[in-house]
């Protein structure tokens, strides 16, 4: 293990030491795997050192904001795989139904040591502050859902990918390396600690409160198994014909992997050095988006608080968009029109069904979604908070630092003004014609069409 790098990886959210008890606890939050999970491998590593048995914790929220059936059943086969896996290295895995910061604060009376991975939306964040201040143990965390941590690439919110790339580059070798699976020396599979069958996932979707009004996926099955099974899928077929064209709407050629990252059912350094070619990472169009764009979403959600908010958008854009508030709207649609994808445009509505039936709308259409929302509703302030309540509802990898950051792009968030236009003043257009011209738009709606 390159020390100093995973060093980088860790922070003390208490200033508290190991103490007394019974085991060593891993709270998981949002790496939901555990192979090539640096938490897991230290809290490992942990129980090792003091000679006692690792557990590790799932605290199952019933109320995540917008969070709902599709979600929630993606997350828990999930986590059904993780407790197998855990199984199989003498770990038990407690999951619990409630508020998980309080529900880890009373497991961590009975720890010598709490270790968690790393969050960076508000919601997650509240719990680590509330478990950080209340927490008997010392609390760990262990940031290991980025290449290079949030803090180590840039102490303040980057202007765009173009600010970001250089200080990303000039760390990356440091940071790809992944953890050394440890075997752990003592059992807590006899250890007292009560949990619920996670093996029975609709009965616990059917106990627990979830808003059921959002059906599961048919097309995609959550866990790392899978994750693994659609990355060598795009390794071994799509990925070089991704290299030359993108992930558009015409070839579908893209790697699936955004519902596994969000849930961090595989590592994104995983991922990384699978399909590295070059260090060269803007000629690397997968690399591209994997490490720059993602870690760019991050950095946003990271230091701008009002990531979820028209508020949060650059000055130059807002003021763009409000000075252009009056202007008239060929087509206005209710939201409803909208969740039903019935407006005037083929394109649109059928990006608009490929997400509500899939759980996973085309990467280039998501642009000219959002864009569009904006075009034809009534004020750019409703058409923000719509985009981002769609994209969460339906998208599996919505509610994530991408979602929040590609609906911000799309009202000229880490972009740079262009020409003048109604309705977007400088912030950047697209129509369909553009899409005409790129794509042959006609084999994306017969995808469409088979899918839904
Ligand atoms: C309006 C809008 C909403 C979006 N909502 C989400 C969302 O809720 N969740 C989400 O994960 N992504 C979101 N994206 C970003 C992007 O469209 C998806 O990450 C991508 O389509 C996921 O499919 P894939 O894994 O097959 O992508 P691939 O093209 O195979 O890319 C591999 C990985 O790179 C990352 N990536 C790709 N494109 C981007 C991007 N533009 N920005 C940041 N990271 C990227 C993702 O982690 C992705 O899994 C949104 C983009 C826009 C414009």
């Amino acid at each position: 293990m390159n020390n100093t790098a995973f060093n980088n990886r860790v922070k003390n959210l208490n200033n508290k030491k190991v103490k007394a008890g019974d085991f060593v606890l891993y709270w998981m939050q949002s790496s939901h795997r555990v192979e090539n999970n640096w938490a897991l491998t230290y809290a490992a590593n942990q129980a090792n050192k003091a000679n006692l048995p690792l557990v590790v914790f799932f605290g199952l929220s019933q109320d995540f904001p917008d969070a709902n059936y599709r979600h929630y059943w993606f997350m828990l086969e999930g986590l059904k795989e993780v407790a197998a896996e855990l199984k199989k290295n003498k770990t038990k895995f407690v999951v619990k139904v409630g508020s998980p910061a309080k529900i880890l604060v009373e497991l961590s009376k009975d720890a010598a040591l709490v270790v968690v991975d790393k969050a960076y939306l508000k919601t997650n964040l509240g719990w680590y502050k509330y478990a950080a201040e209340n927490c008997e143990a010392g609390l760990i965390q262990v940031e290991d859902n980025v290449v290079v941590p949030v803090e180590e690439a840039s102490s303040k919110e980057e202007y765009s990918a173009a600010t970001l790339r250089p200080k990303i580059l000039s760390k990356l070798n440091y940071f790809l390396e992944l953890p050394t699976a440890v075997a752990l020396n003592r059992s807590s599979l006899n250890l007292e600690i009560d949990t619920i069958n996670i093996d029975e996932l609709e009965d616990i979707l059917s106990t627990i409160k979830v808003d059921k009004t959002v059906d599961k996926s048919p097309f995609f099955r959550g866990g790392t198994s899978q994750a693994n099974k659609n990355l060598e899928d795009f390794y071994q077929n799509d990925f070089v014909e991704y290299e030359k064209t993108g992930n558009n709407p015409e070839n579908g050629l893209n790697s699936n992997l955004s519902p596994y990252l969000h849930f961090g059912q595989i590592s994104p350094i995983y991922v990384a050095l699978k399909m590295l070619r070059t260090n060269q990472l803007e000629k690397h169009r997968f690399l591209e988006q994997l490490i720059i764009r993602r870690e760019l979403a991050i950095n946003f959600v990271y230091y701008n608080n009002k990531y979820d908010s028209f508020s949060g958008l650059p000055n130059w854009a807002q003021k763009n968009l409000t000075e252009h508030l009056d202007d008239k709207r060929e087509f206005v649609y209710s939201l409803n029109e909208f969740e039903e994808g019935s407006t005037h445009d083929k394109y649109w509505n059928a990006a608009q069904k490929e997400m509500v039936k899939t759980g996973k709308m085309n990467g280039y259409m998501r642009m000219y979604w959002g864009k569009k929302i904006i075009e034809w509703t009534k004020t750019p302030m409703e058409a923000f908070e719509w985009a981002l309540y769609l994209n969460n509802k339906y998208e599996l990898d919505g509610r994530d630092p991408n979602g929040y950051t590609g609906v911000a792009w799309c009202f000229g968030k880490h972009d740079r003004p262009w020409s003048k236009r109604s309705i977007f003043g400088n912030v950047r257009y697209m129509n369909d014609k553009g899409l005409e011209r790129k794509f042959e738009m006609k084999k994306y709606l017969d995808r469409v069409k088979l899918l839904v």
